[in-house]
């Protein structure tokens, strides 16, 4: 296979890219200046041995130190955070853009999927069992108050939100920790990924 067809494929394997996308791409690299395609080689290089994923939230990140001891990623590792709240999201990109609003210090927890309607065994879908060791661990450390569910209002959202309150309040004393959801209602449909900073402090500031 030639050097085009197997980025073609590789490129196929990217979150929503299809045949003819991944086929532009390729395009596109094959015109570029070859100064931009060094660029994009030694980024993916860098990432090579660089892509880690926090042992706290289970975001993926970028980290060059070679060393084993616990991975944090810059958010779950500062000081300046509140660590006594954290939010539960679905994915990465949702962390990205409740921190471009700004509005929030707490830490974070990706659940990494959403459970659908009926679902026999949602704990095969979710990071449910790193959730409930986070959050007892938390508490044995006195540290945790509040969880925020920041999840989708779609059915998968929802049912998300059920499961993991049940089993939150199956393994806590539900008088030692609160919890609470972003506010509903502001647009019908708060999608985290493309919410505006506005709306983000608005719903936040009326959780409940
Ligand atoms: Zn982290």
């Amino acid at each position: 296979m030639n050097a085009t067809d197997r980025l073609t494929e590789l490129f196929m394997r990217f979150p929503g890219i299809g045949p003819k996308q991944a086929r532009r791409f390729v395009y596109f690299l094959l015109r570029e200046h070859s100064h931009y395609k060094e660029q994009l080689i030694k980024a993916l290089e860098e990432l090579k041995f660089t892509g880690k994923q926090c042992d706290m939230c289970f975001r993926f990140f970028g980290d060059k130190s070679q060393n084993n001891k616990k991975l944090l990623c810059d958010i779950c590792d500062s000081e300046s955070r509140d660590v006594s709240v954290f939010m539960i999201v679905e994915k990465e990109l949702d962390v990205d853009a409740v921190e471009k609003t700004g509005s929030y210090d707490g830490l974070y927890f990706i659940l990494g999927g959403l459970v659908p309607p009926l679902t026999e065994k949602p704990s095969e879908l979710i990071r449910i069992r790193e959730l409930t060791g986070r959050i007892h661990k938390a508490l044995e450390e006195e540290k945790l108050i509040e969880v925020i569910f920041a999840l989708p209002v779609t059915d998968y959202g929802d049912t998300t939100k059920e499961y993991v309150e049940k089993t939150i309040k199956q393994i806590v004393g539900i008088e030692k920790v609160t919890l609470s959801n972003l506010a509903r209602g502001l647009s019908s449909g708060l999608e985290l990924e493309y919410v505006d900073r506005d709306t983000f402090k608005s719903a936040l500031e009326h959780r409940g």
